[in-house]
């Protein structure tokens, strides 16, 4: 397309409908670079301005005819030109945006007062297009067979991410952004959706009757009873309320989630290297957070019950990952078990060679099989040591697969876990005391 196609096709589109010059130039966005559509369409206009006065000689309608659709759509030396020679004419809002595109500054500085809330390194903006807008664009682009132009959305959100990022300094993220700008072309209006702030770390926890998450009373369901002392809950503290207490104080966020690699009993600590796990807080008002200090104001604040370490911004994507290695991720674990019998160098012996490497059946445990599908799975112990601590108490240190019930491999679940402790010895075993004191990867 030559110079004087574009103006040859611009000229036409106008004497049918007049076109603010981001509508007018948007249709030629594709032809040359680094100008705005704005830009590009009163570049247009000029021109055919231009050539009209070159071409005055020509017939005296012709010239009445240019001038009054330039200076319809608003086009300014049109308007005093025609002033100027009592030529009449009237200006009409834009065919496409009716003036909407003119607003993208306003919107731009009300996006910008509204991120004042924020603290964020990078943004996107989005749009919201009445259909309207947009069908009568496609319906000019078919009626004119228009292949250079662009989508207006595609304008709106360049041109008001390009004044945020000047007025603010910060940086549009196509992939991750911090916070996303809605633009909502038709109410003139915008909105600030933060993203989930998503934070990997592991933990500790150092001390029992701790849930992962809060656990509501199941009698009156969080309203609270006699049964749960009036609390709602039923264990007092959970890790979720722990660290939800901490991070959205931190983050300004309104909602805390965590997503860990499996979850330990409320009784059972887990120490040594910690539980991978990704805390998710929504939406969050600062986003710049120095991990390091919430760390450590984290294990100040709640010593003794949870430690967290090795924070770093998370991906979504490593939320489903860190769910699905939990089930073969291998963990060592401590017992302290309880043995009916005597303990003897012989049961000992027993427990270590019928174990270890060996894969064990595992139905359900009936303790949670209100909350979990009855089914069966196969599970490795990879090794098992067992040593006496007195004639009835026997600790087991075990090596096994993620996702193995370890009280039910030590008392067999009334039968539903195959073999275990109490199988194998032909007595009744009980775990008293469970550590998880090293989760793999
Ligand atoms: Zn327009
Ligand atoms: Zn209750």
């Amino acid at each position: 397309m030559n110079y004087h196609d574009i103006l040859e096709k611009a000229s036409s589109i106008l004497k049918r409908y007049p076109l603010c010059n981001s509508c007018l130039g948007r249709q030629f966005a594709l032809l040359g670079s680094n100008m705005t559509n704005k830009e590009r369409g009163n570049a247009i206009k000029t021109l055919l301005f231009m050539k009209l006065i070159r071409e005055k000689e020509g017939s005296r309608g012709q010239e009445q005819e240019i001038v009054k659709i330039l200076a319809r759509s608003g086009f300014k030396p049109a308007i005093d030109y025609a002033m100027s020679r009592s030529i009449k004419f009237k200006v009409e809002s834009c065919y496409i945006c009716g003036g909407l595109m003119d607003k993208l500054n306003v919107l731009a500085l009300k996006a910008i007062v509204k991120l004042r809330d924020y603290n964020f390194n990078t943004f996107l903006v989005g749009s919201l297009v009445p259909s309207t807008i947009i069908n009568k664009e496609d319906k000019l682009r078919a009626e004119f067979n228009l292949e250079y132009s662009e989508s207006i959305k595609r304008e709106v959100n360049r041109e008001v991410g390009k004044i945020i990022q000047k007025k603010l300094g910060k940086v549009v993220d196509f992939n991750e952004p911090d916070v996303l700008v809605i633009i909502d072309l038709g109410n003139l209006d915008v909105k600030i959706e933060p993203m989930p702030l998503l934070i990997y770390g592991r933990y500790r926890k150092l001390a029992r009757w701790i849930s992962q998450s809060l656990w509501l009373c199941k009698k009156c369901n969080g309203r609270g009873c006699k049964e749960c002392n009036w609390t709602g809950k039923k264990y007092p503290l959970s890790i979720q309320e722990l660290l939800g207490a901490i991070v959205l104080k931190r983050t300004g966020g309104s909602k805390f989630i965590i997503h860990a690699a499996g979850r330990e009993d409320v009784d059972v600590r887990t120490i040594g290297n910690g539980r991978p796990f990704i805390m998710e807080i929504k939406d969050p008002k600062n986003m710049i957070i120095d991990l390091k200090s919430l760390e450590q104001e984290i294990n100040f604040k709640l010593r003794g019950l949870l430690e967290v370490f090795d924070l770093r911004r998370a991906r979504r994507e490593e939320i489903a990952l860190l769910k699905g290695l939990s089930e073969v991720r291998k963990k060592r674990y401590r017992a302290i078990i309880s043995i009916t019998d005597t303990i003897t160098d012989e049961i000992i012996r027993k427990i270590e060679e019928n174990l270890k490497n060996r894969i064990i059946k595992q139905r359900t445990p009936i303790r949670v099989l209100s909350r979990r599908p009855d089914k069966i799975r196969l599970k490795k112990v990879y090794d098992i040591k067992a040593i006496k601590i007195s004639d009835h108490l026997l600790k087991l240190e075990i090596l096994a697969q993620g996702g193995l019930y370890i009280k039910e491999l030590i008392s067999g679940d009334e039968g539903r876990t195959n073999p275990s402790v109490s199988s194998i010895i032909g007595s009744s075993a009980k775990c008293l005391r469970l550590d998880i004191v090293e989760v793999e990867g």
